[in-house]
């Protein structure tokens, strides 16, 4: 459980972390405000409930779902995760049997890589350890980086592709939909759920605050968010969205009312620069390279956190043209900032979007 303080400054809860801040809000409500590091991100809540202790229990529940999501499901570092043990059994006949969330997670995957026709493909883990892309920071600096080697990019990007990965269903259920897979990997195909494990963790957020006494919240778990409820009183919510090419700043913001899921993917997020180049952590997986599709960042507006962390990345490697139409497809509202600049967006997101 951690210290409630007096909220006496709203800036103060931007520097402090893994604090909780809880005070009076309008109309009897109280605002409990967050800074948290969890999923290896900055995780900001801001919670509107009826008392201190409902807002203390929401934001403490809401870490520790992020902590064992990471933990038992996610990391590809931590012995104890399920994608660490499908990783282990690549190569191996037998497969790995996943649990049924990690079976709508993979499918979903699955079907959201060939939607996009293999620019979001989970199945580059190989690839991105090849670039190290874990260790670099959100400033970009990391001394020393050399870029891998061509040959052995391109040997190891032949480890990969989604089209390889095999799903057999084990348990079916009445409706004959299967409820849990067995996944077999290729020999040196690895997982790497990086692209929708933020967003997976807003879709479990949201199922957590729907329990809660939470009347309104906004979560961000690194660069996606969820808005949920309404504040006290009536106004939207405000998430910001940056300006990949002076990431301080933000370019405009989307004002949303109720339940929804905001993604973005940019190349400020994690970079290193050697020689005035930048190397991304948004790779083509048709190619190996940090992808190059004449944009900076792409911002994905849904009602399902999976699907905007996924689109997110997938229109990045796309581009513009490309990106418009699988996002139109999948019934989500994008926003792309091009190289120059400019801002292009779905027409449903002018709707949300508001700038100077
Ligand atoms: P995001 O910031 O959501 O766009 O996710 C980027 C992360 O997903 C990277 O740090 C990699 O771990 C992984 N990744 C990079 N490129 C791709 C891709 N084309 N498809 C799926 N995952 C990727
Ligand atoms: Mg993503």
């Amino acid at each position: 459980m951690r210290k409630i303080f007096n909220i006496f400054s709203k800036a103060l809860a931007c520097v402090l972390s893994g604090i909780l801040l809880c005070g009076c809000g309008a109309s009897g409500s109280v605002l409990c405000q967050s800074m948290d590091t969890a999923m290896g991100t900055v995780v900001a809540q801001t919670i509107f409930c009826p008392d201190e202790e409902s807002g203390e229990e929401a934001s403490d529940a809401i870490i520790e779902l992020l902590n064992q999501l990471e933990r038992q499901e996610l990391s590809w570092r931590l012995e104890t995760s399920e994608v660490f043990a499908v990783n282990g059994a690549a190569g191996s006949g037998d497969g790995f049997l996943l649990s049924k969330e990690m079976t709508l997670v993979i499918n979903e995957c699955l079907r959201l890589s060939e939607e996009s026709e293999g620019a979001f493909d989970v199945t580059l883990g190989s690839v991105t350890r090849l670039w190290n892309i874990d260790s670099w920071a959100a400033g970009g600096v990391t001394e020393g980086f050399v870029p891998p080697d061509r040959e052995l990019l391109i040997k190891t990007l032949g480890d990969s592709g989604s089209s390889k990965l095999r799903l057999e269903p084990e348990v079916r259920g009445d409706n004959g939909e299967t409820v849990q897979a067995r996944i077999f990997l290729t020999e040196g195909m690895q997982l790497d759920l990086g692209a929708v494990g933020k967003g997976i963790a807003l879709d479990l957020i949201l199922d957590s605050l729907g329990s809660s006494e939470v009347n309104g919240a906004v979560v961000s778990v690194g660069g996606s968010v969820l808005t949920y409820g309404r504040k006290p009183n009536g106004a939207a919510w405000k998430v910001g969205i940056r300006d990949p090419l002076n990431p301080s700043e933000n370019i405009g913001m989307l004002l949303l009312e109720g339940q929804w899921c905001v993604s973005t993917s940019g190349d400020y997020e994690r970079y290193v620069e050697v020689d005035g180049v930048r190397y991304h952590h948004i790779l083509d997986p048709a190619t190996g390279m940090p992808a190059d599709s004449g944009v900076r960042s792409v911002t994905i507006l849904s009602k399902e956190g999976l699907l905007s962390d996924a689109l997110s990345t997938a229109c990045f490697v796309l581009g513009v043209e490309k990106g418009m139409a699988l996002a139109d497809r999948c019934g989500a509202e994008a926003l792309f900032v091009t190289a120059e600049g400019e801002t292009v967006m779905t027409e449903g997101m002018e709707e949300y979007y508001w700038s100077e």
